[in-house]
């Protein structure tokens, strides 16, 4: 790892905290490039993931609903967006890197499937079944899973630069990518990297507070989102989502001072109250961590424990609605009948470009490739395609219409 070339110490910012993650003090790019003139390197990096090919994709890839059940879901883009602003909020409140967060928040997702879980699960299940067929162990971290994948995107995939492949993007910026990692993954990055971005997953630590506050802002926002959605999609009703006591507490705060709110814009009010909420508990929450905490630095917050926090009343209501979606809408039967449908498409895809690696287009793994090295070029591939790509894709190689 190469030290910052472009922290663009010149460029001030003023208000950044002492504990906030400054570009001038960046653990740097894998590969040195010059400053950039009028943006720091956290900017830069912010730009570079929204002018990325995997970007542009999320916009029709599945967050929970498939992208053509209707056009008001939230899509993955949708979702980024919404979390970098709840990250944004967030950050300024707490004198953080606002850049940094929003280069996370929009990154966060660049390595999901088509398809949401459903795609992510399907992948990881071809990929593990071929390496148990090829006599390969758990412990060599095969598989598939969508954080290492959106740091393998940003980190080899995106081919736009003449220099490396990727993204080249600061070290901070690709720790909060990779916000969970396998003890045997973390082994085949650290021996890649080492002491690069997933030594904490090995050795301990935390990752920054930019890092951290990405995580929460993703369950927040999530949380949020899925209410609206599940309502929109009539698997939700209002009327059961007053068995939540964080949702019904602010639909009750609403109705006191809009006695005649009703339908959708009762709904948007009690889902403003609940965001706004939650926001404000996890910049007091953290604030009080950081103070007790006594941290100063970036690297005394890699020391200590997670400091970003909702408080533990929130959580537990958080935990709370989080179990109620799992059980009322990620697994609504009409869900789980279209995610059924969306695994196959994936498993089939999969076993039939191993069968004729020739279908692949070009650049994607080489036909003459060893099992395991196809395999991970297969689901690249797959990986990197929209929910309406797959489909057809699924139409035109297998003949099945699963989604008419
Ligand atoms: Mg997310």
């Amino acid at each position: 790892m190469s030290a910052s070339a472009d922290g663009n110490g010149g460029l001030a910012l003023p208000g950044l905290a002492s504990f906030a993650c400054h570009p001038a003090h960046s653990r740097g790019r894998r590969y040195t490039e010059a400053e950039a003139p009028t943006r720091t390197a956290f900017q830069r990096d912010r730009d570079r993931v929204i002018h990325s090919t995997a970007f542009r994709r999320l916009v029709y890839k599945t967050q929970v609903f498939l992208n053509h059940e209707g056009d008001l879901f939230r899509t993955r883009l949708t979702h980024s967006l919404e979390v970098a602003q709840l990250g944004r909020s967030i950050a300024r409140s707490l004198r953080l890197n606002e850049d940094l967060v929003e280069a996370i928040a929009l990154a966060h997702d660049l390595g999901h499937t088509p398809f949401g879980h459903a795609g992510q699960d399907a992948l990881n299940t071809c990929l593990k079944a071929l390496a148990s067929d090829a006599g390969l162990v758990e412990a060599d971290g095969w598989g598939f899973e969508h954080n290492l994948q959106s740091l393998r995107v940003v980190d080899k995939l995106e081919e736009r630069y003449p220099a490396f492949d990727g993204l080249n993007l600061c070290f901070e910026t690709r720790e909060g990518i990779l916000k969970h990692c396998s003890r045997a993954n973390a082994q085949r990055l650290e021996a890649q990297e080492p002491g690069g971005v997933a030594a904490r997953f090995l050795h301990g630590g935390s990752p920054s507070l930019e890092a951290q506050l990405c995580n929460l802002a993703d369950e927040i926002a999530y949380n949020a989102h899925d209410i609206d959605d599940g309502v929109r999609s009539g698997l939700l009703t209002l009327e059961q989502l007053d068995e939540v006591p964080l949702f019904a507490h602010y639909r009750r705060q609403a109705l006191a001072a809009h006695p005649s709110l009703g339908g959708r814009r009762l709904l948007f009010e009690s889902i403003r109250l609940m965001l706004s909420e939650q926001v404000y508990d996890v910049i007091d929450t953290t604030r009080a961590a950081i103070d007790i905490a006594g941290v100063q630095d970036v690297q005394a917050v890699r020391r200590a424990s997670p400091l970003v926090a909702f408080s533990p009343d929130m959580r537990e209501r958080s935990q709370v609605l989080k179990s109620f979606l799992l059980r009322n809408l990620y697994r609504h039967p009409q869900v789980v009948e279209t995610t059924d449908r969306a695994r196959r498409v994936v498993s089939d895809l999969f076993a039939l470009y191993m069968s004729q690696p020739a279908e692949l287009p070009e650049g994607h793994g080489q036909p003459q490739a060893q099992p395991q090295q196809l395999a991970r070029a297969v689901a690249d591939y797959i990986a990197g395609m929209t929910d309406r790509f797959a489909i057809r894709e699924h139409e035109r190689l297998c003949g099945a219409v699963l989604f008419p």
